[in-house]
């Protein structure tokens, strides 16, 4: 299914999902990852299904909610993989925005480095954008990205979008045990993040079955200690800590990924 939801998200209230690429293609395979293993990491982008259908998906969804008496905060996209390896992903979010609800995007940001994703990013009223390390070691270790891809290109990439986007714009850092939780990295993100400028800095932990049995949520005192650096860094941070809550809803088949 391409459009499932609404499902309930802290960030985002109540969210009708669009799954719009196959599941677990993404230019990253975090080791925290909830897919598990078994990834195809590409880079290319391309146009995985007619997003024509999909638009007609969604607003035939939307309309069935609305009549339900159910109300929708956001359209988001959300694929089980990196939205932005979508090629049609702009006029996605273009073809969507006439039904009347916002839309949203949660990245990796792995491909921001290109003027083409920027573009198609920049369309969307709210963005997502994970920011785990900016160490290159580090990122070697929890997001394990495709071998071309330079951090330094994707953190310029990022601070460009930052600058030039108009919508809201929020970041996610997750924090995995003995690998990105350590203060100095945290203090690195969160000096990087405030250059970034985002309305808020969620400081999350995986609560999912991770795709390496190893990589498990930091502790609490660290955890405590990472939101606490980007409070002070960043100014407005939030915990991303649980499950979201399940949502009583006839058309929640799917909890948020
Ligand atoms: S960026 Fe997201 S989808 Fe891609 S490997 Fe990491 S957790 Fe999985």
């Amino acid at each position: 299914m391409m459009v499932f939801g609404p499902v309930p998200s802290r960030r985002l209230g109540r969210s009708l999902g669009v799954s719009h690429i196959p599941a677990k293609k993404c230019p990253y395979s975090c080791v925290y990852c909830q897919l598990g293993g078994g990834y195809r990491q590409i880079v290319a982008r391309s146009a995985f299904y007619d997003s024509k259908n999909i638009i007609d998906e969604v607003k035939v969804r939307v309309e069935q909610v609305i009549n339900a008496g159910e109300s929708i905060d956001y359209v988001t996209l959300v694929p089980d993989g990196e939205p932005t390896l979508d090629q049609n992903l702009g006029a996605m979010i273009r073809g969507v925005q006439p039904v009347g609800l916002r839309v949203a995007v949660m990245t990796n940001a792995s491909l921001i480095s290109r003027l083409d994703v920027r573009n198609d990013l920049s369309y969307a009223d709210l963005v997502s954008i994970k920011v785990d390390s900016v160490d290159k070691h580090v990122c070697r270790k929890v997001n394990r990205p495709y071998r071309s891809l330079a951090l330094e290109r994707i953190l310029d990439g990022i601070l460009e979008f930052a600058h030039d986007y108009r919508g809201e714009l929020i970041t996610e850092t997750m924090l995995v045990r003995d690998v990105n939780d350590d203060e100095g990295c945290v203090n690195r993100v969160a000096q990087f993040l405030s250059l970034m400028g985002p309305a808020r800095a969620y400081v999350a932990i995986p609560t999912r079955p991770p795709a390496l049995a190893w990589a498990v949520p930091t502790e609490a005192a660290s955890l405590n200690t990472a939101y606490q650096v980007m409070r002070q860094k960043v100014g407005q941070a939030e915990y991303l800590i649980g499950y979201e809550p399940k949502f009583d809803s006839v058309w929640a088949h799917a909890e948020w990924p």
